[in-house]
């Protein structure tokens, strides 16, 4: 993979010692050696069933958790177990529930501020005072609502002041997880377009993760998927949509109706069955063998690689290779 890259990961993984209960010492293997990059303007999608280690990425890939093995690079520097505070200003996230992320104590004001005054980013008052309603404008609330508390505004207005919240340090990259799933349908269009909007005015770098396949295609220039901790899919957009590789692949994206039928037919459904099994003790060879229609022999005992079927469309799978 070549590339001017803002983020990369090499090899990540991100473990979880169990406490308490049946696997008591045991380690939830979140995230167990995922490698992509991230071109600085682009927005990666990440889909996957809930468990199957997003959001442990997400937050690993901005030292939100640190990394149990595996390398992070920003613009290249290694920043693996590097002292953060330099770099947390230019990695931000979005989180999935603006209600829970919003300090319930704090002004509208007081919350966008904080993160102004961390970084040092406004030299007085005035100027604070004047950014944060700047911001808050920007995201399309007002400099008067800043004396107002979260709970004063609706789901769609709180993820509005996290975002606020986030671009309020000038950020770069910024991992927006699932941002949209909590909220009423009829608004979740609006934070999507907004997003895009910020993008192309502060130049901004996403990991966009979500469950809804529909939202990734409109707003994703590629796509990963992943299960149970590994990627098993990276492609362009329109060619993941077309051409998924992987069986796993093939499960999400049939599940999304497709307006034409010629094209609905040519996509073979696969029915998945099976819940996803435990990060605990994850299934030998490939991991999604337990539920795969096409498993082999060699599936239960040969771990697949990610390996490149055509020009940037990568997938693990013994039966593409
Ligand atoms: Fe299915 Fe085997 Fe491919 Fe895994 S490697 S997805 S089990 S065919």
């Amino acid at each position: 993979m070549g590339g001017n890259y803002l983020i990369e990961l090499k090899n990540l993984k991100k473990h979880f010692r169990v406490s308490g209960g049946k696997g008591e010492g045991r380690h939830v293997r979140a995230v167990d050696g995922v490698s992509l990059s991230i071109r600085e303007g682009e927005t990666l999608g990440l889909v996957g069933e809930s468990g199957c280690g997003k959001t442990t990425l997400g937050r690993t890939a901005i030292r939100l958790y640190d990394p149990t093995a595996g390398a992070i690079l920003y613009r290249g520097e290694d920043i693996t177990r590097a002292k953060i505070k330099p770099y947390r200003r230019k990695l931000q996230i979005i989180f999935q529930d603006p209600s829970a992320s919003l300090n319930p104590r704090m002004t509208v004001g007081e919350i966008v501020g904080e993160a102004i005054d961390i970084h040092g980013l406004a030299p007085n008052k005035a100027a604070r005072a004047e950014r944060i309603a700047d911001l808050l404008d920007q995201v399309g609330l007002n400099g008067e609502q800043a004396n107002r508390y979260p709970h004063e505004f609706s789901g769609g207005q709180q993820q509005r002041i996290g975002i606020a919240r986030a671009l309020a340090v000038e950020p770069e990259f910024i991992v927006c997880d699932e941002p949209i799933s909590a909220l009423d349908v009829s608004i979740q269009s609006q934070i999507v377009n907004m997003l895009e909007d910020m993008q192309a005015s502060h130049r901004l770098t996403y990991l966009f993760i979500a469950h809804d396949i529909s939202i990734v295609r409109y707003i994703s220039s590629r796509i990963g998927v992943m299960y149970l901790g590994k990627l098993v899919e990276l492609s362009p957009r329109d060619e993941i949509y077309k051409m998924p590789v992987h069986p796993y692949t093939r499960t999400l994206f049939s599940a999304v109706p497709i307006p034409d039928p010629a094209k609905s037919r040519a996509m073979s459904r696969v029915i998945l069955e099976g819940d996803i099994p435990s990060p605990i003790n994850p299934p030998s060879g490939c991991r999604f063998h337990t539920r795969c229609p096409y498993m082999t022999d060699r599936c239960r005992d040969e771990e697949p690689e990610l390996a490149e079927r055509s020009p940037g469309h990568w997938a693990a799978c013994h039966l593409s290779a």
